[in-house]
């Protein structure tokens, strides 16, 4: 058994984090969660009992990054300056896409993944797309590059769920996949189905999904495919949303109606779909996802960095749909950031303040995601889930004298002290125990780009 007494821990169901929390974990799993003391701040005094770990300032549940495409992380700093939107952001993007390989994919994934370990993620949900090699060729093992990732998250220390997205068309019109883009592509959804069928990885920090990337990659008679594959073997499955304007015209144009509607119609929406970003739905789009339970993932650091828009968060919580969170293109990998964002940028959009408690930001950083990436048994600190344990420190220049319920508003991914996974320890004192994260990630991203 392993033991750990938190100076404050955030308990399930609680308006606020409690004091001098024991916490006690056998084979990867919370056996037991004990306030020690029933007042509002910790006890004077309270001594480490036993061989237990001392965990100082705020312990939360693991943190989960339901959206990733690894690699954008290479482009970080490169992309920011200068005029420019979504879509010339996105030709840069194809520029790294087209360099990786199976060796240089594992190792900028597993310096981008223990970069989030230091962050406190304990599972990451990596939207997965540059499947083939340059032109489209399979590797001579055509889950080559799945494999990489599955690879460098068990080398970052993290879970991962491989979200394996199906990516044929270049474009609503169903335009022929170009250039970088048909490393993307499986040819139709069926061999899309019997590539990720032969993908069958038996470790213990892998779980599956599928993910149609966009109304703008696969076609619309072949979105039951997808949804059906996902459904028949009970996974999750996600896809990118209305993240632009211009995907919503192009859709009518081609459609008569709205992405969301398009999914709505082919049988993908449904409490195991996550719709990435949502952020320009129609009024009827949000009562689709929400009257669905669609959960929507929420991806506001990139959202702002690709100057996509707000997305009407309220309404869509309001309207039934679980949120949850993603750091998507890595401009910024800090979950409290996007967590304090989805109420920072409603304020923005209405001019009005408080629009999500913090509970709801913890609930949409740990139990939602987790949920959302086929992990129902983990994100709380609760006996039987898993023993994954985020500790933030209390005493930094950023989070001194803030009271541990404000954390999601106070707190950077620096702040992070210790990160355990299934009762792993993978961070302490701020560093990760097998990665040296600067180290990694520069030369990683300078052979990606090389
Ligand atoms: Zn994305």
């Amino acid at each position: 058994m392993t033991r750990w007494l938190a100076e404050y821990a955030w308990l399930p169901d609680h308006a606020e984090p409690t004091p001098d929390v024991l916490i006690e974990a056998t084979d990867g799993r919370l056996t037991a969660v004990t306030p020690l003391t029933g007042g509002g701040s910790p006890a004077a005094g309270v001594e480490v009992l036993g061989d237990a770990t001392r965990l100082p300032g705020l312990t939360l549940p693991g943190l989960a990054n339901a959206h990733s495409h690894a690699f954008h992380r290479a482009l970080r700093g490169r992309t920011h300056d200068g005029r420019g939107d979504f879509w010339s952001w996105r030709d840069l993007m194809y520029s790294v896409a087209a360099r990786l390989d199976p060796d240089s994919y594992l190792a900028l994934a597993r310096a981008a993944y223990a970069e989030m370990a230091l962050a406190g993620i304990t599972c990451v949900g990596e939207f997965h797309y540059l499947h083939h090699g340059p032109g489209g060729t399979p590797y001579d093992d055509p889950n080559a590059m799945s494999a990489a990732l599955v690879e460098a998250a068990a080398h970052a220390g993290i879970r991962l769920t491989l979200l394996d997205a199906a990516y044929l068309t270049g474009g609503v019109d169903g335009a022929e996949l170009v250039g970088p883009q048909r490393r993307f592509g499986d040819g139709d959804a069926l061999r899309w189905a019997e590539r990720v069928d032969a993908f069958r990885p038996a470790d213990e920090h892998v779980r599956l999904g599928a993910a149609i990337h966009s109304v703008r990659a696969v076609p619309a008679e072949q979105l039951a495919t997808v949804a059906g594959w996902a459904d028949r073997h009970g996974l999750p499955l996600h896809v990118h949303l209305s993240e632009q304007p211009a995907e919503n015209d192009a859709c009518r144009a081609a459609h008569g109606c709205t992405p969301t509607r398009l999914l709505a119609d082919h049988g993908v929406l449904g409490r195991h779909t996550t719709a990435v970003h949502a952020t320009h739905p129609t009024a009827g789009d949000v009562a689709l996802l929400g009257d669905s339970r669609t959960g929507v993932c929420l991806c506001p650091t990139t959202e702002r960095d690709l100057a996509d828009g707000i997305g009407p968060a309220r309404r869509m919580a309001e309207a039934g749909s679980p949120l949850s969170l993603g750091s998507d293109s890595h401009a910024v990998v800090d979950l409290f950031e996007e967590a304090r964002a989805v109420e920072l940028d409603e304020r923005l959009r209405t001019r009005k303040r408080g629009h999500f408690g913090a509970v709801e930001l913890v609930t949409a950083a740990t139990v939602t995601g987790h949920a959302a990436l086929g992990w129902g048994d983990a994100g709380r600190l609760a006996v039987g889930d898993r023993a994954d344990l985020v500790t933030v420190r209390l005493d930094s220049a950023r989070t001194a004298g803030v009271p541990p319920v404000g954390v999601f508003f106070a707190a950077t991914a620096a702040d992070v002290t210790h990160v355990v996974v299934d009762g792993r320890t993978v961070v302490a004192d701020g560093r990760h125990l097998t990665v040296d994260v600067p180290t990694e990630l520069g030369d990683s991203i300078a052979a990606a780009l090389s």
